[in-house]
């Protein structure tokens, strides 16, 4: 499988409890390499646009005020099927239901507060890391 490239974020939750470290370390150890990756405070309008898709869905206000409730880590991974790979590591939406082991599992507080986001699609990886990153920004 080819090197990939997806985009990240550590949620507000998680930098709130200081988990930004722990959550490295398990893309690190699962052989993702973080290229690029910066802490900001995403404004309503930014955090809108970024959830656009989800405009229609019930939570969608819900999920604006959250992520707009501390900062966040946007990164940039890469390896082999990254966009793959990190679904696996975070495991599902609901951490209910996520697999023993992963992000999710081990730290999201529900299925709102749940601790990172991923790119769900080599396309939609593209336009995310375009959204929080110049060309400049990512190093691989
Ligand atoms: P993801 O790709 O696993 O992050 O899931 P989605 O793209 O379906 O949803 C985006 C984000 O919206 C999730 O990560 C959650 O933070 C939030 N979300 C999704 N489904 C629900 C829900 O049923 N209720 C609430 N409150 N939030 C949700």
């Amino acid at each position: 499988m080819a090197s990939e490239r997806t985009l990240s974020i550590i949620k507000p939750d998680a930098t709130r409890r200081n988990l930004t470290g722990r959550i490295n370390a398990l893309f690190e150890e699962k052989g993702l390499r973080i290229i690029a990756q910066k802490r900001l405070q995403l404004t309503q309008a930014q955090a809108e646009a970024f959830y656009a898709v989800h405009r229609e869905r019930p939570f969608f206000a819900g999920l604006v005020s959250f992520m707009i409730s501390g900062p966040v880590v946007a990164q940039v991974l890469e390896g082999e099927g990254a966009v793959g790979r990190n679904r696996e590591i975070m495991g599902a939406t609901d951490p209910k239901k996520a697999d023993q082991g992963t992000i999710r599992a081990q730290f999201a507080e529900n299925i709102e507060a749940n601790s990172v986001h991923g790119s769900d699609s080599a396309e939609n990886a593209a336009s995310e890391i375009a959204f929080f990153f110049s060309g400049l920004e990512v190093v691989g």
